[in-house]
């Protein structure tokens, strides 16, 4: 039978609950349990894709061509768990099921209530999952602050499970927060009380502690924090601030969490114990470390710390591989103009340019693509950067005057990124969009098929234009390598410049698939790329503009 893990949060949002809950379900993966992970996400959207990246981070894209929550990349990074759509679930999506079911007549004669329809759909939706394979563990991340109104229906509900499943079956994490007092020099151990209070006047009383801290708790903390909050000192434990997210799997492991958590509930001992020797040593790896490079990622959505996540980790984990540190200079595309674009691209090894939607920065990322491709600087576009390099590509090495994508010039006289015609039909919010896995045919002289070592890749989508296909003759003859088409060959996926160090450019999201101990084929030839020209920078290409 399946046994199900609550991660709840007190005291304060960003405490880092994703990443707790990522570590400990990567920890009981690595004892040989089948483990998945669910984000229960408290707003009322029923798509979390149509939310602002300026507001709540990026959205992670799964193979399934769903748009999740962030935590759904920090799960797949850490468990190297593939999600779906399933492992997500809002409260809009939530209510959207219960009202289309009252519309049908499902209710008919009782009065729909949070109680128990809203909850009931809930507990529903979390065992669907379960039944979908057979899963040792299920860990759940209640989004959201104990106490907010919001996530109330997703408290009621877990508090139901031990009821409906014996409480052997489930076991309920507080991450909570204990400040450091300057003045006192003390940890305060009372927003933790306060906070468990909240949960326990829902009705679950935590079984296990997390607690969030800048310094080292001392016995007599534990013991207070256990006595005041009814959990026994050994299942109250640190979690540390650390430099390096991927330290706290093993931080975590040294407490031996784990531990605690598999004897609470009553998980088979028999199973074979993966060693988290790869982890430990990419963390040793990571410290040998001596050369740094300095990548520019040039994006619009540059001050928000989350909404390039999956990007800023597959940067990191490419940097693992080929052994070098990596400082991201994050680059305003706004702010980059024709008077003033040497200054901040200067000094840089490489140049990403990460997805994105609307006009705003677009003509200072056509900047940074020409001056990579005439510097010789290692570029990588990433389905807006690779459109932005076709605009770039088509303005000043083919001389088309004008050239655009139509999502950001509805008259342009060369729309070399465009609707397809099948696509201009479709006109609702997200309906257009081309979203989740497909398999790329490469060609084999290029880059990226010796970077993957493979012919046929599949990579995660989310947009909705595409390269004109009408334009692919004049490319081709000017020297631009179409690196990569789908199957059918009717949609371009990869462009590259045979003649440049690294000029790569990919209408999918690889960043979605990078992992730590397996650093993405293209970001890793980035990155070796950058290091390279690190080490001897390019000779600038011959003026074409
Ligand atoms: N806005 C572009 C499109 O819709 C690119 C989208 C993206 O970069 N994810 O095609």
């Amino acid at each position: 039978m399946t046994k199900f893990i609550f991660v709840t949060g007190g005291v304060i949002s960003s405490l880092g609950k994703g990443i707790s809950s990522a570590s400990i379900g990567m920890l009981l993966k690595s004892h040989g349990y089948r483990v998945t992970m669910m984000k229960l996400d408290p707003y009322l959207n029923v798509d979390p894709g149509t939310m602002s990246p300026f507001q709540h981070g990026e959205v992670f894209v799964t193979d399934d061509g769903a748009e999740t929550d962030l935590d759904l990349g920090h799960y797949e990074r850490f468990t190297d768990v593939t999600m779906s759509g399933s492992n997500n679930i809002t409260t809009g999506q939530i209510y959207y099921s219960v009202i289309t079911k009252e519309r049908r007549g499902d209710y008919l004669g009782s009065t729909v209530q949070v109680v128990p329809h809203v909850t009931d759909e809930i507990k529903g939706t979390i065992l669907r999952l379960a039944d979908q394979d057979s899963y040792d563990v299920i860990l759940c991340e209640i989004g959201g602050t104990v106490g907010d109104i919001e996530s109330l229906p997703f408290l009621e509900a877990i508090r139901q499970f031990p009821y409906d499943l014996g409480g052997e079956h489930c076991l309920y994490i507080h991450l909570t927060l204990v400040p450091y007092l300057q003045a006192a020099q003390e940890l305060k151990t009372k927003p933790s009380q306060h906070s468990v209070r909240a949960l326990r006047e829902i009705g679950i009383q935590p079984d296990i502690l997390l607690c969030r801290t800048e310094q080292a708790m001392s016995e007599t903390h534990r013991q207070k924090i256990a006595m005041f909050c009814n959990v026994t000192p050994d299942h109250v434990f640190e979690a540390r601030d650390a430099d390096d997210i991927y330290a706290i799997p093993l931080q975590f492991a040294e407490q031996r969490i784990d531990r605690a958590i598999i004897k609470k509930l009553g998980l088979p001992r028999s199973k074979a114990a993966q060693e988290l020797d790869g982890w430990r040593a990419m963390m040793t790896r990571i410290q040998a470390i001596d050369q740094t490079v300095r990548i520019g990622v040039v994006g619009k959505y540059i001050e928000h710390q989350d909404a390039y996540k999956s990007i800023y980790e597959a940067l990191r984990h490419a940097a693992v591989a080929n052994d070098v540190e990596l400082e991201i200079a994050r680059i305003d595309s706004d702010t980059l103009t024709p008077d003033h674009c040497e200054e901040p691209l200067a000094g840089l090894s490489g140049i990403l340019i990460p997805g994105g939607f609307g006009q705003r920065g677009v003509e200072g990322k056509v900047l940074a693509v020409h001056h990579a491709r005439e510097r010789g600087v290692p570029y990588f576009g990433i389905c807006l950067g690779m459109q932005c390099a076709l605009i770039e590509f088509a303005r000043h090495v083919c001389r088309l005057e004008g050239a655009h994508s139509r999502e950001f010039d509805e008259d342009t006289p060369h729309p070399v990124i465009d609707l397809l015609a099948t696509q201009k039909t479709i006109t609702t919010m997200g309906g257009t969009m081309r979203l989740g896995a497909y398999t790329c045919h490469l060609d084999e002289r290029s880059k990226a098929a010796a970077c993957y070592g493979a012919p046929q890749i599949s990579e995660r989508h989310r947009h909705r234009y595409e390269v004109n296909n009408k334009y692919r003759p004049m490319f081709e003859e000017h020297g631009l390598l179409l690196a990569g088409l789908t199957l059918d060959h009717r949609l371009v996926e990869m462009i590259e410049i045979p003649d440049h160090p690294w000029f790569v450019g990919c209408q999918f999201h690889p960043e979605f698939k990078s992992r730590p101990l397996r650093a993405h084929p293209l970001f890793a030839g980035f990155i070796g790329a950058a290091k390279r020209h690190a080490l001897s920078p390019a000779v600038p290409l011959p003026s074409t503009a």
